[in-house]
């Protein structure tokens, strides 16, 4: 499936590929001011795979969103390989995104009418770039579409239109891949296919990867797991705690909360 198999040491790069400090990030103005993230300070480090669990509403969209440039924080500062988003006016966050970002999300969001290797190369044409076709086999070979190029999504599982969603992600090689609940409109047997692809990038590309998920299942194929709580990081697990452990902990927020 993968055709690379350099494997970065975990961790030790200078830099974490994201980083954010004191983030707040507030909705809404007034009495309604709803307070999404409570100044939030995290590193991501290169390599590694986070999860991010906690309560409907606890805040994991918005992290995403703001450490992915998506969106603005109120406050605090999200750097991405060592540029603070702050800095940067529009233009240039946009291909901040679109070169160092990749983003999957739960429903997938491909485009009906492609075929899955058009799907793969959308964002480098709308970004005036026309990838070579032995670049887009790669990314879909990398997660184990090849035979599928000319597919279009109605003609793919849900399993195999999210691995396309991950393939047109990773096709500009980003410094980070976010997914927001990447498994949670697929059956266990196609989320099991679609988690093993994203630790399978970590470890044989040393892709950070960083993935919300409401399922503890989920959560043990990452290294680090994040519990978020009123914006807040509530708890923290390390990798390798197993599912059941994780559910635990989960609970005992739900408790809390
Ligand atoms: P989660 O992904 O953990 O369910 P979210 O990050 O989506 O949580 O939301 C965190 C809080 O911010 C919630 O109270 C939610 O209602 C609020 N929120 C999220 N997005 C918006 C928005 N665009 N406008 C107003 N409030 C929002
Ligand atoms: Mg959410």
């Amino acid at each position: 499936m993968m055709t690379t198999n350099v494997r970065p040491q975990r961790g030790t790069s200078s830099q974490p590929p994201v980083r954010l400090r004191d983030v707040t990030k507030h909705y809404g103005a007034g009495e309604r001011t709803v307070t999404a993230l409570d100044r939030l300070t995290l590193d991501f480090a290169a390599g590694t795979m986070t999860a991010v669990m906690g309560p409907s509403g606890s805040g994991k969209s918005t992290l995403l969103h703001c450490a992915a440039g998506i969106d603005r924080p109120s406050s605090g500062e999200v750097l991405i390989d060592g540029t603070d988003l702050a800095g940067l006016d529009e233009n240039a966050l946009t291909v901040l995104r679109r070169e160092r970002v990749g983003f999957v999300f739960q429903a997938f969001n491909l485009v009906s009418a492609l075929t899955a290797a058009q799907n793969v190369e959308l964002p480098l044409r709308l970004a005036g770039s026309r990838p070579a076709a032995a670049e887009v086999r790669a990314a879909l070979d990398a997660v184990g579409l090849a035979d599928r190029q000319g597919h279009r999504p109605s003609e793919l599982s849900g399993g195999q239109q999210q691995r396309v969603a991950i393939a047109r992600a990773i096709i500009a090689r980003p410094a980070v891949l976010f997914a927001d609940e990447p498994t949670g409109a697929l059956d266990s047997m196609a989320s099991r296919v679609v988690l093993r692809l994203l630790r399978d990038l970590v470890d044989s590309r040393g892709q950070t990867v960083v993935m919300v998920t409401h399922d503890p299942a989920a959560a043990a194929y990452a290294d680090r797991v994040l519990l978020l709580a009123d914006g807040r990081l509530a708890d923290e697990l390390p990798g390798g705690e197993g599912a059941e452990a994780i559910a635990a902990r989960t609970a005992a927020l739900e408790v809390r909360a």
